[in-house]
């Protein structure tokens, strides 16, 4: 039996960036990876707003290109393009895990248990402490802390009680002639929990996907064929799981969840990583209380982290599932209007879709103070009265 004082399982962006933030204190960390290689497989188109550089010290090796627009197709074809003052980035993913991995594993107090599984945990009394045992595919580790840095698919939720709605993804890398200075949205009902995207990587390269709950093969050829684009001309393909909802419950006497497996996702965009970075950051903090105190119940953990984070994160991705509740009753007239409106009143060039996308409620009260848009939402709303028992649910959880 080795005894560690945390263990992180998953060295994916969330447990690599929360083991980094930690590396410098004397805890003895165990991080738990079922795969080989750090970054692998590749699951992400890379999309992030500019905070991200406020967030992290971002090498410039990591970020392979920036872009100035997002263009928005609607349903019909008819368009938007939003170019506020943010440029995001598209990164190298792997390269981005690898880096707070590479900067981490130096250190004397950090052991990386890769290619091995976490199985499952116990909680164990020992001198009147509460412990956790773990169980991986290859020992057992006593520790004080376990966190679930485990991805949508996270079994440590799971084994306690927390299940994860998640859309399907699937994206390929092909070779192709968009325009490298525009990340580009595609909204149709058929993969309505999500959208359709086209982001340029850099080098003619692009990273073209969809993400949606049911029917992802026939719907992604659907996807490909509007575009004239030949899935036998892709260079790779990558498939994964986005988590889809509320973030979840994240604290359990002596665990917590962190990244996609507390559902630390906006719904609107499918992007977690600004919204795990964020997080991390209190979760460290939480971390450092709980030994310093020597405390590791459920309401400590609560104190340090979760409530912090719900009243940052939370309640921007509260936002976000309300956008996306909306989006996803929208209608083929809706979204042509809300179009028409948007290029009316000249705010296309004032909003940018990734960077306000981050924290939508300064865009949405942006958007409310255009009369016209205000109007178009509030006919909206008589016309479908569910949509206020939808809202207040959402604003009440
Ligand atoms: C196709 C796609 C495109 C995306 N595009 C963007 C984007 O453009 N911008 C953006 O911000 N976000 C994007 N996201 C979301 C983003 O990738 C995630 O939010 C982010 O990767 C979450 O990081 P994480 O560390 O929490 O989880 P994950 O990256 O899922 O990592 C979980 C880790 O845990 C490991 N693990 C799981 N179970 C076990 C176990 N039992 N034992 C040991 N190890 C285990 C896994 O192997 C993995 O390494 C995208 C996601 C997908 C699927």
């Amino acid at each position: 039996m080795e005894k560690f004082d945390l263990a992180i399982v998953g060295a994916s962006l969330a447990g690599n960036y929360l083991c980094y933030l930690l590396s410098n204190t004397d805890l003895k960390i165990a991080v738990i990876e079922e795969h080989k290689a750090i970054g692998l497989p590749f699951q992400c188109a890379g999309i992030v707003s500019q905070k991200l550089s406020r967030l992290v010290n971002l090498p410039n090796e990591i970020i392979l290109n920036r872009v100035k627009t997002a263009k928005i197709i609607g349903p019909t074809g008819v368009y938007i393009k939003l170019s506020g003052n943010e440029k995001p980035y598209i990164i190298d993913r792997i390269a981005f895990d690898c880096f707070f991995f590479n900067k981490t594993k130096i250190h004397e107090n950090v052991i990386y248990f890769l290619g091995e599984k976490f199985k499952k945990f116990e909680y164990k009394k020992d001198n009147h402490q509460k412990h956790i045992l773990i169980e991986t595919s290859k020992r057992k580790i006593k520790v004080r802390m376990l966190i679930g840095c485990d991805g949508p698919s996270s079994s440590i939720a799971s084994l306690l009680g927390i299940k994860n709605k998640k859309l399907f993804a699937t994206q390929i890398r092909i070779k192709a002639r968009f325009n490298e200075d525009e990340a580009v949205m595609v909204f149709d009902k058929r993969w309505k929990e999500l959208f359709g995207w086209i982001v340029p990587e850099g080098q003619q390269i692009y990273r073209i996907g969809i993400a949606c709950s049911k029917n992802i093969a026939n719907n992604f050829r659907i996807f490909l064929n509007k575009f004239d684009i030949d899935f036998q001309q892709k260079i790779s393909q990558q498939g994964g799981l986005i988590p889809y909802g509320l973030m979840n419950r994240l604290s359990f006497d002596n665990i917590f969840l962190l990244g996609d497996s507390a559902c630390q996702v906006k719904a609107s965009t499918g992007g977690g990583i600004i919204m795990l970075l964020i997080a991390a950051k209190y979760a460290a903090n939480c971390i450092k209380k709980c030994f310093a105190y020597d405390k590791f119940s459920k309401k400590t953990i609560q104190k340090y982290y979760e409530n912090p984070c719900r009243s940052i994160v939370g309640r921007e991705l509260k936002i976000h599932y309300l956008i996306r509740s909306i989006l996803e009753r929208f209608t083929t007239d809706n979204f042509y209007k809300l179009f028409q409106i948007i290029k009316s009143t000249k705010i296309e060039n004032k909003i940018s879709f990734y960077g306000d996308m981050d924290f939508p409620k300064a865009l949405l009260f942006k958007l409310l103070k255009v009369p016209s848009v205000l109007s178009f939402f509030f006919k909206l709303i008589l016309k479908n009265p569910k949509f206020i028992i939808r809202i207040l649910k959402i604003l009440m959880h």
